[in-house]
């Protein structure tokens, strides 16, 4: 009888660990994308809020723009071709990042180390730029940090790990998915160099592909690629410039890039995100351990603990948990925050990929009816329609969305007037990720704006795309 017992129970105890339900992997990158990449913008120029951000803004991207503090103004003229801090403020608002480039530019491997409060010395510009900084954009922490001439030794990376996360300079490759203390004060970050004459937009292509490829590569190594750009001007004024500012990037060169970049990340295989971001990411990632607090059929319970300070870290965590086979929506809960999930098959059984912040209160799991998933206003931040691509087109482009569960769905394109002008899609439609292509065929069709529209059960969404003829 005892033996009996004590056989049923070890046999219970290996059925539920075999299935281990709630033991969780947190993926490379956010998303579990193969690779990352940062867009960083030097110095702090005009050219910055006034060209740079509204591109990246056409494709949802945030970059890291390093200032130099004292140089912006509060109103224009500013001074040399620096911004001004309104427009930088507006800047972060929108999610972009700021990081310090330090007081004055200087070299730091030339200045003595002194102290935060003694004028022009290593710790004063590192120190003093960086609460110059928190002060004008008080919502997010300055934890980035960009050498000027991107000079820097030992010396220099140890006084800036007293007040940042980490630190850019320059170099030729991409960064690893793991980075070790010193690696994190050394970033690398590669600027392009155009070949002249630059007479047509055409001729920057060289350096177009020739980067493009880099960063296809860095993506397939599963690495954190950078670029550096500081001014970013129109083709159009390029030549009158061309003397006078540092490797101008054009809007037209940038948009490119973009393009590139958005393509690759609506397959998931880029990351595209801030300096800061992705560090968080990263440290966290390396960083968390979790506790599976109680697992059953109904409710899995986690508990994610990351050990770092969690005024900066933050970030949400991507993570795929085991789940019970039978489970297929799954509700996620932490901390208020409530979504739904759509469930994948793996080897190793069922899985959902969740995002968790750490330290940031336990994680709640439960499956989720499809009699549910119909009622619940819920999963509205689960459902996207993205940018189109290319844009602006002329006379095809793709509209993607995103759909968490299976919708009435209806995407029409309208005219600036709003009138109808095509019907895209309107039928049930399952979860999912779709491309539709839209081409203008019509003749009498004008140039310009043009709205599609989105709608999937209580969802809707429009966005606009640019006709060029
Ligand atoms: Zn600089």
């Amino acid at each position: 009888m005892m033996i009996k017992l004590l056989f049923t129970f070890t046999l219970l105890t290996q059925v539920l660990l075999a299935q281990n339900f709630g033991s969780m992997r947190f993926t490379n990158y956010a998303d579990d994308r193969k690779g990352a990449f940062s867009l960083t913008f030097d110095d702090g120029l005009l050219t910055h809020t006034e060209n740079a951000a509204p591109i990246l803004n056409q494709y949802g991207f945030k970059g890291t723009f390093y200032v130099i503090p004292p140089y912006l103004s509060e109103t224009l003229p500013g001074i040399w071709r620096y911004g001004t801090w309104p427009d930088f403020q507006l800047l972060a608002n929108q999610g972009h990042e700021i990081g310090s480039h330090t007081m004055r530019h200087y070299d730091l491997t030339s200045l003595q180390w002194g102290s935060i409060d003694d004028d022009s010395t290593l710790l004063y510009e590192l120190y003093q730029s960086k609460i110059f900084i928190e002060q004008k954009v008080p919502s997010e922490k300055c934890i980035s940090l960009n050498y000027p001439y991107t000079l820097h030794n030992p010396f220099v990376d140890s006084a800036a790990s007293l007040f940042y996360e980490n630190a850019r300079t320059l170099g030729q490759v991409a960064n690893d998915s793991s980075l070790s203390e010193n690696e994190w004060y050394g970033l690398k970050a590669k600027v392009v160099e155009f070949d002249l004459p630059r007479n047509s937009v055409d001729d920057d292509l060289e350096e177009l592909f020739t980067f493009l490829e880099w960063t296809q590569n860095s993506i397939n190594n599963h690495q954190w690629g950078m670029i550096i750009v500081h001014d970013v001007i129109p083709f159009s004024v390029l030549d009158s410039l061309i003397n006078d500012i540092y490797e101008p990037v054009t809007n037209e060169w940038l948009t490119s890039l973009c393009d590139f970049l958005w393509a690759r990340s609506s397959t998931k295989d880029v990351w595209v995100e801030t300096v800061g971001n992705i560090t968080r990411y990263i440290k966290e990632r390396d960083a968390a351990s979790y506790q599976i607090i109680s697992s059953s059929n109904q409710l899995i319970e986690i508990n994610i603990t990351d050990d770092l300070e969690n005024g900066i870290y933050n970030y949400p965590l991507s993570a795929y948990v085991k789940i019970p086979d039978n489970w297929n929506y799954v509700r996620s809960e932490q901390n208020g925050i409530v979504d739904t999930l759509i469930t994948t098959l793996s080897d190793s059984g069922k899985l959902v990929l969740v995002n968790v912040i750490p330290d940031n209160g336990v994680l709640k799991l439960s499956p989720v009816t499809s009699t549910d998933v119909e009622n619940e206003i819920i999963f509205l931040s689960e459902f996207k329609l993205y940018q189109n691509y290319p844009n602006p087109f002329n006379p095809s482009t793709v509209i993607s969305y995103q759909l968490p569960v299976g919708s009435n769905v209806t995407l029409k394109v309208f005219d600036i007037l709003g009138n109808e002008v095509a019907v895209l899609v309107n039928e049930y439609v399952q979860a999912g990720t779709y491309n539709e292509y839209f081409t203008i065929y019509n003749e009498l069709l004008s140039s310009g704006l043009y709205f599609y529209q989105l709608k999937a059960g209580d969802y809707l969404e429009t966005k606009k795309m640019l006709f060029l003829k």
